[in-house]
């Protein structure tokens, strides 16, 4: 079985036949957080306690299994037991937004330890950005009294697509200078561990799942901002699609937008129609005073008509090509985020208006349609956490096992 994010993993209590199962496979049983004794492993495993002792043993030097209390005794000694070390190592995740930078050490269940964020416009290029993530990083490893041996992974979303298998950007359209750059190999010259790297929206999804909808395994994250985009979990799974542009949904076509041309060339796109931008430059066009999605968001709080009835038709043109993903993928809940979610109930109105409508009764029966309650910090936090899913795999656990053998 595979993880949220796309790793491998054994399913908890996962019994190997040959009665050889790794010692990462008894990691993956203890990475539940749950405590568990040496003859209750036994128990799972099959294996002789004397082997369980050995390999608790491996994973306890790795700082990643600790052991916790006394379970109670059924009379005599009581029993020692281990589970995850939450704070035992951590990993860094980073966000790079469109003018913002933002990086955060977590531990291994995605608990923030210390955070930091700067105004610096991706359009800056990676170097200057990455030399800031280099730093800060740093900063934040010893701010909380960590040293760069404790980092397991580096996770770190960008705003536009990225391949997946290299970790570069690919043909990023507000990202000048990004293009294919070895992002991985920038940061492991600081950071000598893995480097994930994803777009923003997939990473924001992954936040959002984990803090907000840990059961639902079919969901879709939309961002809408600067430009628009979504995260698509389904199955429990995030789908890159081959070339990991799945959820790019910006540049669909939206009939009533015929005639508007957007910036990538074509017309009629959700982007040059519901974006923050697209509003921003309605509202300028009228007269009145918006350069971002936050002077609409602005706007709207403040009661302007012009606004509200902007914002409430950006989320019915939203809505009409997520129609079209409830009757591909079948989601339990769509959620929508970025800054121009800010607008609160007009945006979501909009949306719930045309997909309820549109939608067939069955596809929308259980499905919610809400506000990300994550906010700002789903981005920092799901970047975390594709570097956690990715340092605790199976594979990358034994590796690191037979490394310190
Ligand atoms: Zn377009």
């Amino acid at each position: 079985m595979t993880d949220v994010s796309g790793e491998m993993t054994v399913e908890s209590g996962h019994v190997n036949p040959l009665g050889s199962s790794a010692t990462s496979d008894l990691f993956q049983i203890l990475r539940d957080g749950k405590p568990r004794t040496r003859t209750e492993l036994a128990a799972i495993t099959g294996l002789a306690r004397s082997t369980i002792g050995l390999r608790i043993d491996a994973l306890m030097r790795l700082g990643l299994v600790g052991a916790i209390g006394d379970a109670v005794s059924t009379g005599g000694r009581p029993s020692a037991q281990f589970a995850l070390a939450a704070s035992g190592r951590v990993v860094l995740g980073v966000d790079v937004g469109a003018s913002h930078v933002r990086a955060a050490i977590s531990d291994l269940t995605g608990r923030i330890l210390a955070e930091e964020a700067a105004p610096i416009p991706v359009s800056e290029g990676p170097e200057r950005v990455l030399s800031w993530v280099a730093a800060t990083g740093t900063g934040l490893l010893e701010r909380t009294g960590r040293t760069i041996d404790d980092l397991l992974a580096v996770g770190i979303g960008v705003p536009g697509p990225v391949e997946h298998s290299t970790g570069r950007p690919a043909n990023p359209p507000i990202m000048p200078g990004w293009d294919r750059f070895d992002i991985p190999g920038r940061l492991q010259a600081t950071f000598a561990v893995p480097v994930l790297v994803d777009n923003d929206v997939n990473i924001m999804a992954l936040g959002e799942r984990e803090l907000a909808w840990p059961d639902a395994s079919h969901l879709i994250f939309v961002k809408v901002a600067t430009g628009i985009g979504s995260g698509v979990i389904s199955g429990g799974l995030l789908q890159r699609g081959a070339q990991g542009t799945a959820g790019d949904i910006g540049h669909v076509y939206v009939a009533r937008g015929k005639d508007v041309p957007c910036h990538c060339g074509n017309r009629g796109c959700l982007e040059a129609l519901a974006s923050g931008r697209a509003l921003a430059k309605a509202m300028t066009a009228s007269g009145l005073e918006a350069g971002s999605s936050q002077d609409v968001v602005d706007l709207v709080k403040a009661g302007n008509l012009e606004a509200i009835q902007a914002v409430r038709q950006a989320g019915r043109d939203i809505g009409e090509v997520l129609t079209t993903c409830v009757s591909l993928i079948n989601p339990s809940a769509i959620v929508i985020g970025g800054a121009l979610a800010q607008a609160g109930e007009h945006l979501i109105a909009g949306v719930r208006e045309v997909v309820y409508t549109r939608s067939m009764p069955l596809a929308t029966e259980h499905l919610q349609i809400t506000q990300s309650r994550v906010g700002p910090d789903a981005g920092v936090l799901g970047a975390c956490m594709l570097a956690i899913h990715h340092a605790l795999s199976p594979d990358r656990v034994e590796a690191m096992v037979l490394g310190a053998a």
